[in-house]
């Protein structure tokens, strides 16, 4: 299959979807970024890194962080996190409040704001700085530079974070949360804020195609642990509309408000693909659009 032709192809068929949506706008640099860039990387086993369009233009990683963050603390802390966090998709919006109060605040998954809130907790008890041992993670298996936070979007971040602030006190009232909670926040809006391209994703998530496997060789964690966090980003990857991503693209995935979605191909790779502009669950338009395309076209699904 010749797989550049196969990207230039759905980039071109998703064309007329893109500004469909609407982006972010609860921080400037969000809010600013044109609804119309788009851009598709695929990274496979076998080392070839592929793309279209704006594939190789940072943007804010948003939620696609609280993949890398929950696979760093399973690698160091086994099980042990699934005590204080659970893995049932939430059926309500990524930030939402209510389920929490209900669940006494036991968030429903990693992947959700709350959920997060914890694993960045946890990931701040076993190294200290958390987003400090993410990014260098991510340009470990991205190469140098690939990743960093962008400082400017964590400030916002932080100005603007009244309901991630309302979520970690929550949580703090329930003990919940063992670092102060401005230590928690800070450690999560500066995660959010780290900017990278689909190029730089798709490599750094290589190790969920290749169960566990690093870039190096190394071993991150068990191939069971590859497995678990990829059925996770299944179920819940995509919040509320994680069961409409599983119909339509047939793969674990993660979206971030930034419009960036990842999706692994177990065994061949990775798929990033980029549309700043969001359905009504925070989920990118084209992005969507783009990766059913790839897994109809080639049959490389889960299922
Ligand atoms: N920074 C965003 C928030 O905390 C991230 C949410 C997302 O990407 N879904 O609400």
């Amino acid at each position: 299959m010749d797989l550049q032709s196969l990207l230039t192809d759905i980039a071109r068929e998703t064309a007329p979807v893109l500004g469909e949506g609407k982006v972010a706008d609860y921080i400037p640099a969000l809010a600013s970024v044109d609804p119309r860039r788009f851009g598709l990387a695929l990274a496979t086993m076998d080392g070839q890194v592929l793309g279209t369009g704006d594939w190789q233009t940072p943007f804010s990683i948003q939620s696609i962080s609280k993949v890398f963050t929950l696979a760093l603390v399973l690698a160091r802390d086994g099980e042990a996190l699934w005590d204080r966090v659970g893995r049932e998709p939430s059926g309500n919006p990524f930030n939402s409040l209510v389920q929490l109060e209900y669940e006494k605040g036991l968030p429903r998954n990693p992947f959700i704001n709350a959920g997060a809130l914890v694993v960045t907790d946890r990931l701040i008890s076993l190294r200290g700085n958390a987003s400090t041992e993410l990014v260098s993670f991510l340009n470990a298996e991205a190469g140098a530079g690939a990743a960093h936070v962008d400082e400017a979007v964590a400030a916002s971040e932080a100005e603007k974070g009244h309901r991630n602030a309302a979520l970690a006190h929550f949580l703090a009232s329930h003990n919940r949360l063992v670092n102060p909670v401005d230590t928690v926040l800070q450690a999560y809006f500066d995660q959010c804020s780290i900017a990278m391209t689909c190029e730089g994703l798709a490599q750094a998530a290589l190790f969920l195609a290749n169960h566990g496997l690093r870039a190096d060789g190394t071993r991150l964690f068990s191939r069971s642990e590859a497995k678990r966090v990829n059925s996770v980003m299944l179920t819940c990857g995509t919040y509320d509309a994680a069961g409409d991503f599983a119909y339509r693209v047939g793969l674990p995935g993660k979206s971030g408000v930034g419009g960036g979605l990842l999706a692994i191909l177990p065994e061949r790779g990775v798929l990033c693909a980029w549309g700043p502009a969001l359905d009504s669950h925070g989920n990118s338009v084209a992005g969507v659009e783009a990766l059913d395309r790839f897994t109809t076209k080639t049959g490389w699904s889960v299922f």
